[in-house]
């Protein structure tokens, strides 16, 4: 079995629908993941917040839009009477059930059930075209399957257990068809993994089924060494281990969502980035080979805020990084580096929703000084302890460039560096001239 996931502009447009069908169509058995078409997620957090306000004549107008455009998709997409009308039946149903939100109360759990209508839509459509050319496939509903906890974490263990209960119960079948970013949560109601959740499914799925490969099929021929938007010439690795993955898509690279490496890692399931306007590439390999010591790639995050606080109660004692780490915890926000020295530790955040409250716990323990607008530029690669030079080359590129923190040694495959982000291009583009 092999879970092929594609996204948003995979299922964009009708030709793009085409293109996919063409590219499942093998006789291996496979689950494909489904997001929503480009742009719908989108649509419908707006079509929410208007029914978070009570302006429901508005939301109902932009649901009416929303539900016009994908008459047009239909209408491109099928050839044949008998399916138009079967796919523009079942559609109509999903947006009757999205405008019955359009009432004076509207809650958190309308609001998913809302959201979660864009990959309903999207597997609706593939699986009809699918029977249109004859191609033998089957709904398999991930709301059946995909559960989250009270924390909003995957339960792995009773996903296993759906999945291969819902399998079970379907028709035999080469290729199954299921969503993306969708699940239920312990109190049954509809759910999702938060945006971009869609390759987080797929790996998740991966691992319950035992998968022999994950595929995240997007428009750019795998993971690149650096970031394309920024640098010239630019080339795609074609191999890069889960660490080293989970570094890269955490601080920037886009192709990838951060949480999707750890299910494919923990089950030790490779995963495969495609380009589905080639598919002939080979793309990237992540797995849990690793290719000799050296420098892969450098990624860039944005929107980072560094927070210190200077203590002269840190002197000497214990105990004062568990409390400031406390605070942290207690708004649910994680930390993405750290540097301590004698009297103060930094840290950086990129969540900054309960910034306000975070400040003023820390200001018990010392004066805090806030920065915003940096960005982490961070380096990855296999180094070992052992192996000289790399921080050399790093510093030497950056010679020319002020850095406000610097992480080293956390793991053997990341150095972070804080910059402002004013010279973020210029770090990019200077560390690719002296690293590859
Ligand atoms: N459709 C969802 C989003 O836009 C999930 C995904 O595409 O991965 O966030």
């Amino acid at each position: 079995m092999i879970v092929m996931k594609f996204g948003g502009t995979s299922v964009g447009s009708p030709s793009r629908i085409k293109e996919i069908a063409s590219l499942i169509n093998s006789p291996d058995n496979k689950i494909v993941v489904l997001s929503a078409m480009a742009g719908t997620t989108n649509a419908l957090v707006e079509i929410a917040s208007h029914l978070y306000k009570k302006e429901k004549a508005v939301a109902l107008s932009f649901i009416e839009e929303l539900e016009m455009d994908y008459y047009l998709v239909v209408d491109e997409l099928f050839t044949k009477s008998e399916f138009k009308s079967k796919a523009l039946g079942k559609i109509k149903t999903h947006f009757d059930f999205i405008k019955s939100f359009a009432v004076d109360m509207f809650t958190l759990s309308g609001e998913k059930a809302v959201l979660a209508q864009g990959e309903l839509i999207s597997t609706i459509l593939l699986n009809c075209y699918l029977q249109e050319r004859k191609i033998n496939s089957a709904l398999l509903p991930a709301l059946d399957f995909m559960r989250t906890d009270g924390s909003g974490e995957p339960v792995a263990n009773e996903i296993k257990q759906n999945i291969e209960n819902a399998l079970q119960k379907l028709p035999p079948a080469n290729i199954y068809i299921t969503q993306g970013f969708i699940c239920r949560n312990p109190n049954g109601e509809i759910d999702n993994l938060r945006r971009g959740g869609s390759d987080y499914s797929a790996s998740l799925i991966g691992a319950a089924v035992e998968a022999e490969e994950i595929q995240i099929w997007t428009d750019i021929d795998g993971m690149h060494n650096n970031d394309p938007r920024y640098v010239g010439n630019t080339h795609p690795l074609s191999n890069l281990s889960f660490d080293e993955a989970a570094e890269l898509a955490y601080f920037g690279a886009k192709i990838l969502h951060p949480s999707s490496v750890l299910p494919a890692k923990m089950a030790n399931i490779p995963v495969r980035l495609k380009n589905t306007m080639k598919p002939g590439l080979e793309g990237t390999l992540i797995s849990s080979q690793s290719d000799g010591i050296n420098i892969k790639a450098i990624a860039a995050k944005d929107n980072i805020t560094a927070i210190k606080i200077n203590s002269g109660r840190m002197l000497l004692a214990y105990g004062f990084l568990r409390k400031v780490f406390e605070i942290f915890e207690t708004y649910k926000t994680p930390i993405d580096m750290i540097t301590t020295s004698e009297v103060a530790v930094s840290v950086t955040i990129d969540n900054t929703d309960n910034l306000t409250e975070i400040l003023t716990e820390l200001k018990k323990y010392g004066r805090v000084e806030v920065d915003s607008n940096l960005s982490i530029v961070c380096v990855v690669g296999n180094f070992i302890a052992e192996s000289k030079g790399y921080a050399l080359k790093v510093f030497d590129a950056l010679k020319n460039i002020p850095i406000r923190m610097i992480s080293y040694g956390g793991s053997m495959h990341n150095v972070s560096l804080l910059v402002n982000k004013g010279f973020k291009i210029e770090a990019l583009k200077s560390l690719n001239d002296k690293l590859f």
